[in-house]
Protein backbone atom coordinates (compact mmCIF):
# COMPACT_ATOMS: atom_id res chain seq x y z
CA UNK A 1 0.00 0.00 0.00
CA UNK A 2 1.75 3.59 -0.84
CA UNK A 3 1.63 5.66 1.81
CA UNK A 4 -1.03 8.17 2.26
CA UNK A 5 -1.68 11.19 -0.11
CA UNK A 6 0.37 8.91 -2.71
CA UNK A 7 -0.79 7.88 -6.12
CA UNK A 8 1.14 4.81 -7.86
CA UNK A 9 -0.88 5.15 -11.47
CA UNK A 10 -0.82 1.26 -12.43
CA UNK A 11 -0.73 0.66 -15.58
CA UNK A 12 1.03 -2.09 -17.74
CA UNK A 13 1.44 0.62 -20.73
CA UNK A 14 3.04 2.66 -18.01
CA UNK A 15 5.11 -0.33 -16.44
CA UNK A 16 6.23 -0.90 -19.81
CA UNK A 17 7.42 2.56 -20.19
CA UNK A 18 9.29 2.89 -16.92
CA UNK A 19 11.09 -0.59 -17.82
CA UNK A 20 12.31 1.42 -21.37
CA UNK A 21 13.50 4.00 -19.21
CA UNK A 22 15.46 2.08 -16.57
CA UNK A 23 17.51 0.31 -19.22
CA UNK A 24 20.87 1.68 -19.28
CA UNK A 25 20.74 0.61 -22.35
CA UNK A 26 18.40 3.10 -23.86
CA UNK A 27 19.50 5.64 -25.50
CA UNK A 28 18.83 9.40 -24.56
CA UNK A 29 16.58 9.81 -27.62
CA UNK A 30 14.49 7.10 -27.04
CA UNK A 31 14.35 7.95 -23.16
CA UNK A 32 13.31 11.90 -24.15
CA UNK A 33 10.39 10.32 -26.06
CA UNK A 34 9.04 7.53 -23.61
CA UNK A 35 9.72 9.86 -20.30
CA UNK A 36 7.22 12.14 -22.65
CA UNK A 37 5.11 9.26 -22.64
CA UNK A 38 5.05 8.30 -19.50
CA UNK A 39 4.43 11.64 -18.15
CA UNK A 40 1.12 12.34 -20.38
CA UNK A 41 -0.21 8.79 -18.60
CA UNK A 42 1.12 10.45 -15.15
CA UNK A 43 -1.01 13.41 -16.44
CA UNK A 44 -3.77 11.55 -17.28
CA UNK A 45 -3.75 10.35 -13.55
CA UNK A 46 -2.94 13.48 -11.22
CA UNK A 47 -5.52 15.30 -13.48
CA UNK A 48 -8.42 13.21 -12.31
CA UNK A 49 -9.59 15.35 -9.75
CA UNK A 50 -9.78 18.59 -12.26
CA UNK A 51 -12.96 20.55 -11.37
CA UNK A 52 -15.32 20.28 -14.60
CA UNK A 53 -17.51 22.75 -15.26
CA UNK A 54 -20.47 22.42 -18.00
CA UNK A 55 -21.60 24.84 -20.86
CA UNK A 56 -23.92 23.95 -23.87
CA UNK A 57 -22.74 23.35 -27.57
CA UNK A 58 -24.22 22.18 -30.55
CA UNK A 59 -23.41 19.29 -32.23
CA UNK A 60 -23.91 18.51 -35.96
CA UNK A 61 -27.71 17.49 -34.71
CA UNK A 62 -28.70 19.05 -31.19
CA UNK A 63 -28.06 20.55 -28.23
CA UNK A 64 -25.39 18.74 -25.83
CA UNK A 65 -24.01 19.55 -23.20
CA UNK A 66 -20.01 20.15 -22.74
CA UNK A 67 -17.52 20.33 -19.99
CA UNK A 68 -14.46 22.66 -19.79
CA UNK A 69 -11.96 22.84 -16.82
CA UNK A 70 -13.40 25.01 -14.25
CA UNK A 71 -9.58 26.49 -13.03
CA UNK A 72 -6.82 27.37 -15.00
CA UNK A 73 -3.86 24.46 -15.00
CA UNK A 74 -0.14 25.72 -14.48
CA UNK A 75 2.49 23.14 -14.35
CA UNK A 76 6.36 23.66 -13.04
CA UNK A 77 8.87 22.36 -14.15
CA UNK A 78 12.19 21.52 -11.41
CA UNK A 79 14.50 22.31 -13.75
CA UNK A 80 16.36 20.56 -15.13
CA UNK A 81 14.85 17.15 -15.49
CA UNK A 82 11.20 17.79 -15.04
CA UNK A 83 11.52 19.73 -18.47
CA UNK A 84 11.20 16.10 -19.97
CA UNK A 85 7.75 16.08 -18.28
CA UNK A 86 6.12 19.03 -19.31
CA UNK A 87 5.23 18.09 -23.24
CA UNK A 88 3.55 15.33 -21.84
CA UNK A 89 1.29 17.39 -19.67
CA UNK A 90 0.80 19.86 -22.47
CA UNK A 91 -0.41 17.09 -24.44
CA UNK A 92 -3.64 17.09 -22.49
CA UNK A 93 -3.59 20.90 -21.22
CA UNK A 94 -2.40 22.73 -23.67
CA UNK A 95 -3.24 26.11 -22.50
CA UNK A 96 -1.80 25.46 -19.18
CA UNK A 97 0.47 28.34 -18.02
CA UNK A 98 4.02 26.34 -17.06
CA UNK A 99 6.25 27.75 -14.17
CA UNK A 100 10.37 26.64 -14.21
CA UNK A 101 11.87 26.68 -10.69
CA UNK A 102 15.88 25.94 -11.03
CA UNK A 103 17.56 23.88 -8.69
CA UNK A 104 20.95 21.71 -8.61
CA UNK A 105 21.68 19.41 -6.04
CA UNK A 106 24.85 20.05 -4.01
CA UNK A 107 26.69 16.91 -4.09
CA UNK A 108 28.06 16.77 -1.22
CA UNK A 109 25.41 18.65 0.73
CA UNK A 110 22.62 16.56 -1.30
CA UNK A 111 20.73 19.74 -0.68
CA UNK A 112 19.46 21.65 -3.52
CA UNK A 113 20.70 25.33 -4.46
CA UNK A 114 17.91 27.63 -6.13
CA UNK A 115 19.33 29.20 -9.37
CA UNK A 116 16.46 30.36 -10.75
CA UNK A 117 13.14 30.73 -10.96
CA UNK A 118 9.85 31.72 -13.00
CA UNK A 119 6.18 31.44 -11.97
CA UNK A 120 3.22 32.26 -13.55
CA UNK A 121 1.02 35.20 -12.20
CA UNK A 122 -2.29 33.74 -10.64
CA UNK A 123 -0.66 30.64 -8.97
CA UNK A 124 -3.29 30.96 -6.20
CA UNK A 125 -6.55 30.27 -8.31
CA UNK A 126 -4.87 27.04 -10.45
CA UNK A 127 -4.00 24.00 -10.10
CA UNK A 128 -0.84 23.94 -9.81
CA UNK A 129 1.12 20.21 -11.00
CA UNK A 130 4.98 20.34 -9.87
CA UNK A 131 6.92 18.02 -12.00
CA UNK A 132 10.37 16.09 -11.79
CA UNK A 133 11.13 12.85 -12.82
CA UNK A 134 13.00 11.55 -9.50
CA UNK A 135 11.55 12.06 -5.89
CA UNK A 136 14.77 11.42 -4.40
CA UNK A 137 15.63 12.80 -1.04
CA UNK A 138 12.94 15.01 -1.17
CA UNK A 139 14.56 18.81 -1.07
CA UNK A 140 13.95 20.06 -4.36
CA UNK A 141 10.36 19.24 -4.16
CA UNK A 142 10.05 21.11 -0.54
CA UNK A 143 11.39 23.87 -1.74
CA UNK A 144 9.87 24.26 -4.38
CA UNK A 145 6.58 23.64 -3.29
CA UNK A 146 7.45 25.91 -0.29
CA UNK A 147 8.23 28.72 -2.79
CA UNK A 148 4.92 28.00 -4.81
CA UNK A 149 2.86 28.58 -1.58
CA UNK A 150 4.74 31.72 -1.01
CA UNK A 151 3.63 33.04 -4.54
CA UNK A 152 0.08 32.16 -3.18
CA UNK A 153 -0.50 28.46 -4.50
CA UNK A 154 -3.00 26.63 -2.73
CA UNK A 155 -3.89 23.63 -4.72
CA UNK A 156 -0.61 22.36 -5.44
CA UNK A 157 0.53 18.42 -7.40
CA UNK A 158 3.41 16.41 -7.30
CA UNK A 159 4.13 14.26 -9.98
CA UNK A 160 7.16 12.22 -10.50
CA UNK A 161 7.98 8.86 -12.10
CA UNK A 162 10.26 7.32 -9.86
CA UNK A 163 9.80 7.92 -5.98
CA UNK A 164 11.96 6.85 -3.18
CA UNK A 165 10.64 6.44 0.25
CA UNK A 166 12.67 8.51 1.89
CA UNK A 167 11.49 11.72 -0.60
CA UNK A 168 8.13 10.90 0.04
CA UNK A 169 8.49 10.88 3.81
CA UNK A 170 10.20 14.09 3.66
CA UNK A 171 7.16 15.82 1.07
CA UNK A 172 4.82 14.59 3.38
CA UNK A 173 6.66 16.03 6.67
CA UNK A 174 6.43 19.57 4.60
CA UNK A 175 3.89 19.74 2.98
CA UNK A 176 1.09 17.28 3.77
CA UNK A 177 -1.94 18.37 2.08
CA UNK A 178 0.36 17.94 -1.34
CA UNK A 179 -1.08 14.94 -3.28
CA UNK A 180 1.83 12.73 -5.03
CA UNK A 181 1.43 10.67 -8.09
CA UNK A 182 4.23 8.74 -8.93
CA UNK A 183 4.95 5.53 -11.53
CA UNK A 184 6.76 3.51 -9.33
CA UNK A 185 8.13 3.98 -5.49
CA UNK A 186 11.84 2.20 -5.65
CA UNK A 187 13.58 0.51 -2.79
CA UNK A 188 15.60 3.00 -1.34
CA UNK A 189 18.52 6.18 -1.63
CA UNK A 190 22.13 5.43 -2.25
CA UNK A 191 24.59 6.97 0.49
CA UNK A 192 25.52 9.21 -2.72
CA UNK A 193 21.55 10.22 -2.86
CA UNK A 194 20.83 8.14 -6.24
CA UNK A 195 17.44 5.79 -6.09
CA UNK A 196 18.05 2.31 -6.53
CA UNK A 197 17.07 0.27 -8.97
CA UNK A 198 16.06 3.86 -10.45
CA UNK A 199 17.29 4.84 -13.91
CA UNK A 200 20.32 6.81 -13.13
CA UNK A 201 20.65 10.81 -13.27
CA UNK A 202 17.16 11.49 -15.36
CA UNK A 203 18.98 14.89 -16.55
CA UNK A 204 21.81 13.38 -18.29
CA UNK A 205 19.84 10.64 -19.73
CA UNK A 206 16.98 13.23 -20.98
CA UNK A 207 19.95 15.46 -22.20
CA UNK A 208 22.85 13.11 -23.65
CA UNK A 209 25.05 14.75 -21.04
CA UNK A 210 26.22 11.79 -19.62
N1 LIG B 1 18.10 12.45 -9.35
C1 LIG B 1 18.21 11.62 -10.40
O1 LIG B 1 18.19 12.05 -11.56
N2 LIG B 1 18.36 10.29 -10.17
C2 LIG B 1 18.38 9.77 -8.93
O2 LIG B 1 18.50 8.56 -8.78
C3 LIG B 1 18.26 10.67 -7.84
C4 LIG B 1 18.11 12.00 -8.09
Amino acid sequence: MPPPGVTVADHVLLRRLVSILRDRDTPHGVFRQTLDEAATILAYEAMRGLRPTEYELTTPLEQATGVRLADEVVIVAILRAGLGMVDGFLRLVPEARVGHLGMYRDEEALRPVGYYENVPAGVDGASVFVVDPMLATGGSAVQAIGRLKRAGARDISFICLVAAPEGLEALRAAHPEVAVTTATIDRALDERGYIRPGLGDAGDRIFGTD
